[in-house]
């Protein structure tokens, strides 16, 4: 059973200059040792955007920011960039934004899904995948959302399929169709005015590294594989600029991780995780999406947990819905 303390044990060690910033935010005046100030390197000024961010868990060497693994470069004044993953065991992101007066807002989430579940059981033997849904019967009645603050103009994506793994290469492109236009609708609700349309594949690359950092924002939204070296099953990177005072997206990339098994067909499921819902679930943050709390609205896609061998949450619940039509409003 992978844990959320797995991660955390392997978060990289604090920089002195994260040390510093702390201090002089949460004390509101300089208060590091002069020592420490004079050889510390110049990392950013960092602010927590709430009480649930704990600046002493984010490392900040110049102008990268990392945390629990993430890795994301600090943007220009008025920008800004989440990088989201959710792993096997729960979820983890990190959003970083910088005011017009330079300082660098910082915002973590990490999420375990705070109960035991059984991830394992398709490790023994191949099963047939089936649809577990947590508190299913809330599916279409929880209206819990969150968001993020950020919303797409459009939404055009594009799929490159450099280094499919040979189970889903043939099926990819249409299980993550299908994830991404499951944004649209759910539980007998009407459709959302956003439309996704599919670009077509692309060699343009997922801009997000194997370590799992979000390494540049080209504008075109693309999905598609990496090697990843972290332990996450799908990993989004979102940048928004404010636009009149709103922040609108200007690149959002997923990347899936081969270094876990997927699955799109339901047969014969060993230890592996469902493409569609995986997808379904990164395009929730692409789209502005935050996460709700697991044991408070387990039927919610935008929850952190997701089962292997499930496909119970292919479908939207009605809170992820909600939010979704509450930004984009409905036709
Ligand atoms: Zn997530």
């Amino acid at each position: 059973m992978r844990n959320l303390l797995t991660l955390r044990s392997s978060a990289p060690t604090i920089s002195i200059a994260a040390l510093v910033a702390t201090a002089a935010v949460t004390a509101g005046i300089a208060t590091a040792p002069a020592a420490l100030t004079a050889t510390a390197p110049a990392g950013p000024k960092l602010v927590a955007a709430d009480t649930e961010t704990d600046l002493a868990t984010v490392a900040a060497d110049g102008d990268t920011i990392r945390y629990q693994g993430l890795t994301v470069r600090v943007p220009a004044a008025g920008e800004g960039v989440q990088a989201a993953a959710q792993s096997t065991s729960g979820d983890i992101s990190i959003t970083v934004s910088r005011a017009t007066d330079g300082s660098v807002v910082v915002k973590t989430e990490a999420h375990g899904e705070g109960e035991s579940h059984d991830e394992e059981h398709g490790e023994a033997q191949a099963v047939n995948a089936t649809a577990i849904r947590p508190a299913a019967a809330k599916t279409c009645k929880d209206a819990a959302y969150a968001l993020s603050g950020w919303k797409l103009g459009s939404f055009k994506w594009y799929y490159n399929p450099a280094g499919a793994p040979a189970s889903v290469r043939s099926s990819a492109v249409a299980a993550i169709a299908a994830g991404t236009t499951g944004l649209t609708k759910a539980c007998g609700q009407k459709s959302l005015k956003l439309v996704p349309s599919y670009g077509g594949s692309t060699s343009a690359g997922v801009q997000v590294g194997a370590a799992g950092n979000c390494t540049g924002n080209d504008g075109r939204n693309v999905i598609g594989w990496r090697a990843g070296t972290g332990k996450w099953l799908g990993m989004t990177c979102t940048y928004f600029k404010t636009i009149k005072g709103k922040k609108t997206v200007t690149g959002t990339d997923t990347a899936l991780n081969t270094q876990y098994k997927f699955f799109t067909a339901t047969k014969n499921c060993s230890n592996a995780y469902d493409l569609q819902s995986v997808v379904l679930h990164e395009r929730g943050h692409s789209l502005g999406l935050n996460h709700v709390s697991q044991a408070a609205h387990a039927s919610a896609v935008m929850t952190p947990a997701l089962s292997a061998c499930s496909v119970g949450k292919r479908t939207l619940g009605l809170g992820d819905y909600k939010g979704l039509a509450a930004m984009y409003g409905t036709r």
